[in-house]
């Protein structure tokens, strides 16, 4: 390993579906500056890999002395390979990034998952520091896992995906399969519940949690069997895995204590014999995925596996 410069700073991106979040990081994790551009996903995967490398490009011109950057995607990533192999958002495929940023560069890349990025940044920095069997579990359009287990972070491409874990709905889900917890439990959907019931065209779950709080008693219902499926799954999960800590984030964790405090008493009443975990709200917000891609910037320059063909 080649000492470098501890000043330097580094270069992290986080791609969503709907806006790239990009921050130039002190060597401490601080941020130094944010920058945030749309996602051209209207125009094609191939613009967004575009405007990707644009971003690496800009943050550069921002932080010259750069030694490493750190890029997490959606969908599908083989963190290994450094390879995003699908998004159904974005509609690339098998796109070898981490080859394709150490080219354009020349500098050590970090490369990952974001929803596995934004666990970690929880992890590191956030909510679930100290913490070793945890589940960071985003809940917004979609619902996914980055899980620990005994201090190890579970990185199979395939894992994590309890979003699609059967809640018993009975509903096709866009994966295809019958029944899963996006079905009835994800923003869009739970505006999609509640708008079928009411004759309404609300978007998203916070109308919903709104018009409970106002007194709407289909709101409420809507609400509460959203809730009732996100433990119903969580059981399995606390059975399988027996996680300590399970930290809430994404768009729905927004809703605070009218989430947590159902959903805690929900698991709570239905787990027997098991270890109750802790249900938390996550710390570091919409910017997790972006701390994360930062962390990942700071392992690349120390890990010999990733600095090879630099
Ligand atoms: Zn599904």
């Amino acid at each position: 390993m080649t000492e470098h410069d501890s000043h330097e700073p580094m270069i992290a991106l986080d791609v969503g579906g709907t806006a790239m979040k990009g921050a130039v990081l002190q060597s401490d994790g601080r941020v130094r500056e944010y920058r945030r551009w749309a996602t051209p996903r209207a125009d094609g995967p191939e613009a967004v890999v575009n405007a990707v490398m644009t971003a690496i490009d800009d943050l550069i011109t921002q932080a010259p002395d750069a030694r490493s950057v750190g890029l997490v995607v959606p969908g599908l990533v083989d963190d290994q390979a450094g390879v995003a192999i699908y998004s159904e958002n974005i509609g690339w495929r098998d796109v070898p990034f981490r080859e394709m940023l150490m080219n354009r560069t020349g500098i050590s890349v970090g490369f990952g998952h974001d929803v596995r990025a934004g666990g970690l940044a929880e992890r590191v920095l956030g909510a679930a520091q100290g913490a070793n069997d945890v589940l960071f579990m985003p809940i917004g359009t979609g619902i996914s896992g980055a899980m620990y287990v005994e201090g190890r972070s579970i990185d199979n491409k395939f894992a994590g995906e309890i979003g699609h874990i059967d809640a018993g709905t009975g509903e096709i889900c866009a994966c295809g399969a019958t029944g899963c917890l996006e079905t009835i439990a994800t923003g869009p959907s739970i505006a999609r519940r509640y708008n079928a019931l009411t004759d309404s065209s609300v978007t998203g779950a916070k109308p919903v949690v709104e018009r409970m709080l106002a007194g709407d008693g289909t709101a409420t219902r809507v609400w509460e069997e959203a809730v009732e499926a996100i433990a119903h799954v969580l059981v399995q999960y606390v059975t399988l895995l027996s996680p300590e800590l399970i930290v809430i984030g994404g768009g729905l964790s927004a809703a605070g204590d009218h989430l947590l405090e159902p959903l805690s008493a929900s698991l709570h009443r239905r787990l027997v014999w098991q270890e109750q975990p802790r249900i938390v709200p996550a710390a570091l917000g919409d910017n997790a995925a972006c701390l994360g891609a930062g962390i990942l910037a700071r392992q690349a320059l120390s890990d010999p596996a990733v600095r090879l063909g630099l």
